[in-house]
């Protein structure tokens, strides 16, 4: 085993300040490609009219959701997790109405 130097708590320090950095720089990076992806297949689906825009009766937060076969469709906010279409009739609205 070689014996190598203990590193300082500041060169440590120094390495944990460097990761740090990268990683911020790294994530920032990451999300602002992911963020560019949503935008760009978002317009499309639109374009194509595959995506429905609705406004969150919770938030007023306006919200694209893609009508694509095979994907099952939002019911809950993805930005505040209420429900998107708590003023709809449901059935059981309607079994009550028509007693
Ligand atoms: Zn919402």
């Amino acid at each position: 085993m070689s014996r190598q130097r203990k590193p300082t708590i500041r060169e440590v320090q120094s390495d944990i300040m460097d990761m740090r950095q990268y990683l911020t720089q790294f994530t920032k990076a990451v999300s602002m490609d992911i963020h560019r992806i949503n935008v760009i297949l978002f317009s499309y689906l639109k374009e194509v009219g595959k995506a429905e825009e609705i406004m969150c009766e919770s938030c007023n937060q306006e919200i694209l959701l893609p009508i694509i076969e095979g994907i099952e469709r939002e019911t809950h906010c993805p930005s505040c997790e209420q429900p998107l279409y708590k003023n709809q009739t449901t059935l059981d609205d309607y079994a009550e109405e028509s007693e």
